[in-house]
């Protein structure tokens, strides 16, 4: 039995064609504005429970047991039998029921890799498992022997090929114009900035507990993760640009059936990698620092969800948004947070400055 937080995004609507797929029984699905989709998962999925956004949305919900708005989705979780609940919940929005996930005891398939990014020394990494496909790629390559460094790909962005001049007039939707992927607009906004990918480097820093990590652009998303062994050798994970792949497997403990195709290896051409250079994707230049000082990625994920509204709402320029973070990030160095409140207050403090 499954409980679904963002139910109808594109991580969800992938976890229910898992859940179909293997029968698994979906105790409680979670929508935000799209209350037409939710209703139609609604009838399919016949769920216990339901939460949604807005309490004005209420009326539409065909659902008898209806909770609103972020306190309601807690109330929701406690109240779930689910012994797994997946976190597809897009930004900030996602802490919260990440704790409380944890709080209750229940295995967390977290998509949501801000609960990470924000609060990584809070979250017991031993009962995550990550819907991020880089990461699920360094599981699969786990061994028992030594490694020297990890390395997660990036496939660069919506922006990759253009020059400096065309990036820096880049429209909202340009960006979200992702080669490889199809997400929800957040993640591939990060991506095209790069931002993605030090959220990644985080993530993989808390659940492989190593500063031994660095990513690489490789431009086909066709291999998504690779392990140095300290032996000299280098394995590399190939999959198929899918979701369902690392979905399947947080949903179950083992997978020995097709959830892919596989990869036609003669027909795959050539594959490359390229250096993350800061030129082109200035938020890689604090890099380094993050990964000593992680504490800082609470600072990092508040300023950049609200780089992205203003450049939404074109009153920032695509570069512009990472000026806003990297500027956030230098005024608010020194903040550490050690409990969830301290979190949540900084986490306003920052959007407060960005947005004075
Ligand atoms: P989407 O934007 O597609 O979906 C987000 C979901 O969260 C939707 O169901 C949305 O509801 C809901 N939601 C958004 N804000 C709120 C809120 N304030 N309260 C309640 N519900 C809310 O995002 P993705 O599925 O792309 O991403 C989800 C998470 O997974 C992100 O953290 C992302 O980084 C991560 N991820 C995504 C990947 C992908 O391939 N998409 C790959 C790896 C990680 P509604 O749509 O109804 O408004």
């Amino acid at each position: 039995m499954i409980a679904l937080l963002g139910s109808t995004g594109s991580i969800g609507v992938n976890t229910l064609e898992i859940a179909s797929r293997f029968d698994r029984v979906v105790e409680a699905l979670s929508a935000g504005d799209n209350i037409a989709l939710l209703n139609k998962q609604i009838a399919q999925f016949h769920p216990k429970y339901v939460a949604i956004k807005n309490e004005q949305d209420r009326e539409k919900v065909k659902h008898a047991r209806v909770f609103c708005g972020s306190e309601g989705i807690l109330e929701m979780l406690s109240l779930c039998e689910s012994e797994i609940v997946v976190n597809a919940l897009v930004g900030f929005a996602g802490l919260a029921p990440t704790i409380r996930a944890q709080e209750l005891g229940k295995k967390i398939a977290l998509a949501n890799k801000e609960s990470l990014v924000v609060a990584g020394a809070l979250i017991d990494h031993s009962n995550i498992t990550p819907i991020d496909s880089e990461h699920f790629g360094l599981w699969y390559l786990q061994n028992e022997r030594a490694f020297s460094k990890l390395y997660i790909t990036a496939s660069g962005g919506a922006l990759r090929d253009w020059d400096s001049d065309k990036m820096a007039k880049a429209t909202f939707k340009e960006a979200l114009n992702h080669p490889n992927w199809s997400m929800g607009d957040k993640i591939t906004i990060d991506s095209a900035t790069m931002t993605n990918k030090l959220f990644e480097l985080l993530e993989a820093k808390w659940l492989f507990n190593t500063d031994k990590i660095d990513a690489l652009i490789e431009k086909r998303s066709i291999i998504h993760a690779l392990i140095e062994f300290k032996d000299g050798s280098t394995t590399a994970h190939l999959a198929d640009v899918d979701m369902k792949l690392p979905i399947a497997f947080a949903l179950n403990q083992k997978i020995d059936e097709a959830i892919l195709p596989p990869l036609d290896l003669a027909k795959i051409g050539a594959i490359e990698f390229q250096e993350i250079q800061s030129s082109r994707y200035p938020i890689w230049q604090i890099k380094d620092h993050l990964l000593v000082h992680p504490h800082l990625g609470v600072v990092i994920n508040a300023a950049n969800e609200e780089a992205i509204l203003k450049f939404k709402n074109e009153q920032c320029s695509f570069f512009g948004m990472s000026d806003i973070v990297l500027d956030a990030y230098k005024s608010f160095d020194s903040l550490k947070a050690n409990t969830l409140e301290e979190i949540i207050a900084i986490d306003k403090e920052v959007r407060d400055y960005v947005n004075a």
